[in-house]
């Protein structure tokens, strides 16, 4: 029989399953606290807990494997990029990134991705499958142990969409703030999807407090069929009213995400669609100019054209930033992450 994947108990489902098992409702608050703020790895470490019940929660249940396989520091900026096997082989990527305001993490939401963006590194060999809650979290939980710093905050944008895993994700940012948790504020969290248009309105009325970041990337609805297939699905002007949804029901201002590429969507009347988009709303713009991968042909706009980009935006009214690049030399900025271990360790 399969163990069950312990860590993916909620607190109050944990509490119901240990009254199951004929043990003491107190017993759930010190597993959840070993599992999710002391960030144990094994039941061993659980010595508030007798023997015996040590040794039936190791054969009934697991503490899900998300363990290092690599680890790379960055030269450039304080990045760091972990590659972490999960218990049948998958293997996943994670950053984490140091700022004068706290500690970032970047976690991933699937092994691989099908969403098939064009310039994104994350899914050329499609979807192996979906993360569940555990996994989500215990790359935040090793990433604190492994480095020893505590993380402030957390970004849904490495490999996968999550509103393509949605019951997961949705329970993983549950447990992420819960106060019996890391307790990390929901505020200090941001979610990127690409646009499934259903799952924005649904996430709406969960009542989280956490930043949807859209990925925009075209000015119109041809220009982000070419880059994005999940556009041909769902219109550019579906995409924008459920983000109008998600501002209406949470309050919460939505960020959009603009990777800028050289020729294709950098030109005056990019800029001049961009912001009749973006006027008319509450919102932020984010600028990632494109990190070229391999495969494609993709190219980066010189500094001085992405500045202009964002200046011109600027001048029209528009609240604009460039992403500051972050790890590009451990393959950890936006798109590079890759599943295929071999592939990485090629690279590098
Ligand atoms: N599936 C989610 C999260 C993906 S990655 C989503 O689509 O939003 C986070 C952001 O990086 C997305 O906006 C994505 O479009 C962008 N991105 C992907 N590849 C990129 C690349 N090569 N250069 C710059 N940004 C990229």
């Amino acid at each position: 029989m399969d163990k069950k994947d312990i860590v993916s108990y909620s607190y109050e489902e944990l509490t119901e399953e240990i009254k199951q098992i004929g043990e003491k409702a107190f017993r759930a608050r010190q597993i959840y606290s070993w599992l999710h703020e002391k960030l144990a790895d094994s039941f061993d470490e659980m010595t508030n807990l007798s023997k015996n019940l040590r040794e039936r929660l190791a054969s009934e249940y697991e503490i899900c494997k998300v363990s290092l396989a690599a680890r790379q520091i960055s030269n450039v900026d304080p990045t760091e990029k972990f590659l972490f096997e999960l218990s049948d082989g998958n293997m996943i990527e994670s950053v984490l990134m140091k700022y004068n305001y706290g500690n970032s993490v970047c976690i991933s939401s699937q092994a691989g991705c099908r969403m098939g963006c064009r310039f994104c590194a994350s899914t050329i060999d499609g979807l192996e499958r979906n993360l569940s809650p555990s996994e989500m979290l215990r790359q935040i939980y090793k990433i604190q142990k492994i480095t020893g710093e505590r993380v402030s905050n957390v970004v849904v944008m490495g490999t996968g969409e999550p509103l393509d895993n949605y019951d997961n994700f949705v329970k993983f940012i549950h447990m992420l703030s819960d106060e019996y948790g890391l307790h990390i504020s929901q505020r200090n969290i941001t979610a990127s999807t690409c646009g499934i248009v259903p799952n924005i309105k649904r996430l709406a009325k969960e009542g989280l407090q956490i930043t949807l970041a859209l990925s925009l990337h075209g000015s119109n609805q041809e220009k982000r069929r070419k880059l994005m297939p999940v556009a041909n699905k769902y219109e550019l002007s579906e995409v924008l009213n459920a983000c109008d949804y998600y501002f209406e029901k949470t309050g919460r201002r939505v960020t959009f995400e603009y990777s800028l590429v050289k020729d294709v969507n950098d030109s005056a009347e990019d800029i001049r669609e961009l912001t009749g988009i973006m006027k008319k709303r509450n919102c932020h713009l984010n600028v990632i100019p494109v990190n070229p991968i391999k495969e494609r042909d993709f190219q980066k706009p010189d500094n001085k054209n992405a500045l202009d980009f964002k200046n011109k935006l600027e001048k029209n009214g528009i609240n604009v930033t460039i992403r500051r690049e972050r790890g590009s030399d451990i393959d950890g900025a936006c798109g590079q992450l890759r599943r295929r271990y071999a592939s990485a360790k090629k690279e590098n």
